[in-house]
């Protein structure tokens, strides 16, 4: 295969060679971290070693976090409105999600569509506090607003949040998939009640994730019950070698963490300024908030997402579409339809996103392949807007 650009880190991250060692060494080793023989406790100081540096990535302790089989699981685990500890405080009786959030989360896990509630964002996709405070009156609610989007990188304002639900009586969570190595996800100063981390988001192997819960916070009815693993919260035996992956990434991302953002954010403005310097046109989404360094969401009148993304793989380029495709037929992205974009747009958004590893001249090779992409929209060929 000619050389590849990989733009496509919001999706999945490459494995960081540190990850990849620590799985190796992992797999190596025979024993159950349940088993209290030599065998078992070396797999146990794999995975709490792991867990303490996950916590650490997290600003929280490691007693806090609980492995799971990725985000997707610890989201469902965290949207329950079984979690006690809140002494004083009702049952949780909805559920408020972002209506930007991840499909894995806007399904309201345990409380059910029935009583799950969308909180409305404006034009850049920033939850509007005032649509929050209205939900929130009589009512007490989990609320689940993810630190920053995976398709625009618009990135919440947590903590304003977390004041609003707290006087509310509610509880947060806050899914922050997409923040390691790109903005600050310090548990306590985010304020939130629970946090959900995945590894393969930030150079850890896929399949593992973790969730952050408030001291204190508990959860009586397990989402996988089973041999009492993980305090009780999460039954089966551990992913012994994926923990030892996902803990050598955040070890890593947490030790780089003054360098990673300023190189992709320098790398987000060389991109944005070329795609403004070849399509004046072109719309970048969520433009006036706070956005991920990392990450550019953009569109073009007539532009085909579908048809974009294979004209930039043959390009030599990965970059995702930011519409989703289920049985042959193309829906605009429901985080650009709740930003309010106007549906042919929407069907032509493309996400850039980028990592450690990317250089200058993946930038060059994306924005020499727009350039010919835009030319043959421009003048009015069906090559992208077929
Ligand atoms: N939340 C967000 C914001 C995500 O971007 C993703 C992955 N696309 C998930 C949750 C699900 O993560 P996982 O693949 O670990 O289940």
């Amino acid at each position: 295969m000619t050389e590849r650009t990989y733009l496509d880190w919001n999706a999945t991250a490459p494995l960081r060679p540190s990850a990849r060692a620590a799985m190796i060494e992992a797999f190596d080793q025979a024993g159950n971290p349940s088993s209290v023989h030599a065998e078992g406790r070396v797999a146990r100081q794999i995975v709490e070693r792991a867990r303490a540096q996950v916590a650490a990535l997290a600003g929280a302790d490691p007693g806090q976090v609980t492995f799971t089989s990725g985000a997707t699981e610890a989201n469902a685990m965290a949207l329950s409105p079984g979690w006690s500890g809140r002494p004083g405080r009702p049952s949780l009786e909805r559920l408020l999600v972002s209506a930007v959030e991840h499909p894995s989360v806007l399904g309201g896990g345990r409380f059910g569509p029935d009583r799950t509630h969308a909180i409305a964002v404006d034009a850049d996709g920033v939850v509007v506090g005032d649509a929050l405070r209205a939900l929130l009156r009589g009512v007490p609610a989990m609320v689940s607003v993810m630190l920053a989007n995976n398709e625009t990188g618009v990135v919440q304002p947590i903590r304003e949040i977390a004041e609003v639900v707290h006087e509310a009586g509610g509880l947060l969570h806050v899914d922050a998939v997409q923040a390691p190595g790109r903005v600050a996800c310090d548990f306590n100063n985010l304020d939130a009640d629970l946090m959900t981390l995945s590894s393969h988001k930030i150079g850890g192997p896929k399949g593992v994730g973790a969730l952050i819960a408030k001291a204190g916070l508990h959860l009586h009815e397990p989402l996988i019950a089973g041999g009492g693993q993980e305090r009780g919260l999460r039954g089966g035996t551990e992913n012994v070698a994926g923990i030892a992956g996902f803990g050598a990434a955040a070890a890593d991302i947490a030790s780089q963490r003054a360098t990673e953002a300023p190189h992709l954010l320098r790398l987000r403005e060389r991109l944005e300024a070329g795609l403004r310097a070849v399509t004046p046109e072109a719309i970048i989404f969520g433009e006036r908030a706070e956005r991920l360094p990392n990450t550019t969401a953009f569109s073009h009148p007539g532009l085909r997402a579908e048809t974009a993304v294979i004209a930039f793989d043959l390009a030599g380029a990965a970059v995702s579409s930011g519409a989703a495709c289920s049985s042959g037929k193309v829906q605009p992205s429901t985080v650009l339809s709740a930003m309010g974009v106007d549906p042919a747009l929407a069907r032509g958004a493309i996400r850039v996103s980028t990592g450690h590893s990317t250089k200058d001249q993946d930038i060059e090779r994306f924005l020499s392949a727009w350039t010919k992409l835009s030319e043959s929209l421009l003048k009015g060929r069906n090559v992208i807007a077929a």
